[in-house]
């Protein structure tokens, strides 16, 4: 298994000097960090700036979305290559604030991920249940539902590019997230999803957990065997933050 990976999504936050300043700062500590491999996913209007600012340190940087065209007349998108061209080695995709709030489907993000990995970006998938899903016992099925149709056409060399982010809805941006047992249990059930979609890459993919993580809850759930890392929303702002989350095993 590849190290542990720590990426932050800042979604729609920090102007362009508020990232430079975030960056500069957590370039020093993040030396100290031995055991995780960090990634840093700023607004588009930051990439280039951070993406200087990175360079001989071990920070990489993401997007956090993407068109799946090269280029075109698609007012308003971002294409792989200017993501490239930004530096990015990650991109975040199927967020579920993007399958809510832009009416992303699987049939969507299944291209966006066959772009991506066209492109040498490495995706980080996301998938999860609402709470009413959660509810009604439609956990795994709406899990199962969303990586198969998300995975199509998707050969097993480019699948193992994939870093998969179980992220509850319910547990993002909530404060309430999932207890370590629970997201263990989703993550066993997907590393088994893989295995059955491909052999032998599921031991070496990472299945990273998002949705509330914080400095006080990040240990207990990267003690469990199938939690290989965490994306981070609303603690990944604050440097000291994601510094004591990035570190918590140093
Ligand atoms: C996220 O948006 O991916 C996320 C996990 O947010 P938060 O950590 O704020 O719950």
């Amino acid at each position: 298994m590849p190290k542990p990976l720590i990426a932050a999504n800042w979604k729609m936050n920090k102007n362009i000097e508020e990232s430079i300043s975030f960056i500069n700062n957590f370039k020093n500590s993040s030396k100290k960090i031995k055991n995780a491999e960090i990634a840093i996913c700023p607004p588009f209007t930051s990439l280039n700036e951070v993406n200087k600012i990175i360079k001989g340190s071990n920070i990489k940087i993401g997007a956090q979305n993407m068109h799946y065209e090269d280029n075109g007349a698609f007012t308003g998108e971002i294409s792989p290559l200017m993501l490239k061209d930004a530096g990015c080695d990650y991109v975040i995709l199927g967020h579920s604030e993007r399958r809510e709030y832009f009416n992303e489907d699987n049939q969507l993000i299944n291209k966006k991920l066959i772009s991506a990995l066209k492109n040498n970006i490495n995706p980080i998938l996301c998938v999860g249940e609402k709470l009413e899903q959660r509810e009604n016992n439609q956990t795994f099925d709406v899990i199962k539902g969303q990586l198969t149709n998300c995975l199509k056409n998707i050969n097993k060399e480019d699948a193992k590019k994939i870093t998969i982010a179980y992220e509850p809805v319910w547990a993002i941006g909530t404060g309430k997230n999932a207890t370590p047992e629970q997201a263990e249990e989703v993550h066993k059930f997907i590393r088994g999803l893989l295995s059955k979609l491909y052999s032998n890459i599921s031991e070496n993919t990472r299945i990273i957990y998002g949705g509330s993580v914080k400095p006080n809850n990040i240990k207990d759930l990267m003690n469990q065997d199938n939690i290989d890392g965490a994306l981070v929303g609303g603690a990944s702002l604050k440097e000291e933050d994601f510094f004591q989350i990035c570190s918590y095993s140093d």
